[in-house]
């Protein structure tokens, strides 16, 4: 393994996030990174929608032009080391990428740039890579481990695999994606979650088929 780490970290397990990005694509990139980041690590990054909530924001600026620099995080720490606040810049003349906003969130939440330079987490982002790779993930998880499987409710939006038939209110279960709250022993949180689930749903679904459904079930997760 090549990851390097900083030598800070978050010391709680929830990190909230501010993106102030005009771009539609750019959001986009930016959120997906997060939750790809969310979806390794027992770590939960939660949306806020006012700059001074964020434990980190994201903007973008005039580094240096095209090129060069790409973006730029800074974290700031407590004596004990624990990280208290991540600002996470980006050059307003690169734009964000996918690539780019992994690798500044792994800055954000304590990595340092890994001597394997097909990383995410390389000095130079490889922007041909479809994600974080197993050196990426290994540091992180060495900061914050793997995600937790979790018994708990959900309410919201569904997406994935099931099993059932028929219009309107169906008990079911699937697997798969899913975006609402959801209820564990810390209480409620909005967020994505994956995992197999039991419940009621509301939808079109014949048979065996991947769709949209809303409604409320109780399972299994990944947090
Ligand atoms: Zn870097």
């Amino acid at each position: 393994m090549a990851y390097v780490l900083s030598g800070d970290y978050w010391g709680k397990q929830t990190v909230s996030y501010y993106i102030d990005l005009a771009d539609a694509n750019q959001m986009m990139a930016a959120l997906r990174a997060f939750e790809k980041w969310d979806s390794e690590l027992a770590l939960d990054f939660v949306r806020v929608y006012t700059p001074a909530e964020g434990d980190i924001t994201v903007s973008t600026v005039d580094i240096d032009g095209p090129q060069m620099a790409l973006a730029r995080a800074k974290t700031f720490t407590n004596p004990e080391n624990q990280i208290t606040k991540s600002v996470i810049q980006f050059d307003s003349a690169d734009g964000v990428t996918f690539q780019t906003a992994l690798h500044e969130i792994g800055h954000a939440i304590g990595l340092d740039h890994s001597g394997d330079p097909s990383t995410i987490m390389s000095w130079r982002v490889d922007l041909t890579l479809d994600g974080l790779q197993p050196d990426d993930i290994a540091g992180g998880q060495i900061l914050y481990s793997a995600p937790e499987l979790l018994f708990g409710w959900n309410i919201g939006w569904n997406f994935g695999w099931y099993h059932g038939w028929a219009y309107g209110w169906n008990a079911d279960w699937y697997v798969g994606w899913g975006v609402g709250w959801h209820v564990t022993g810390d209480g409620w949180t909005y967020g994505w979650t994956y995992g197999w689930n039991v419940g009621w749903n509301v939808g079109w679904h014949i048979g065996w088929g991947n769709g949209w459904n809303f409604g409320w079930s109780v399972g299994w997760y990944y947090s």
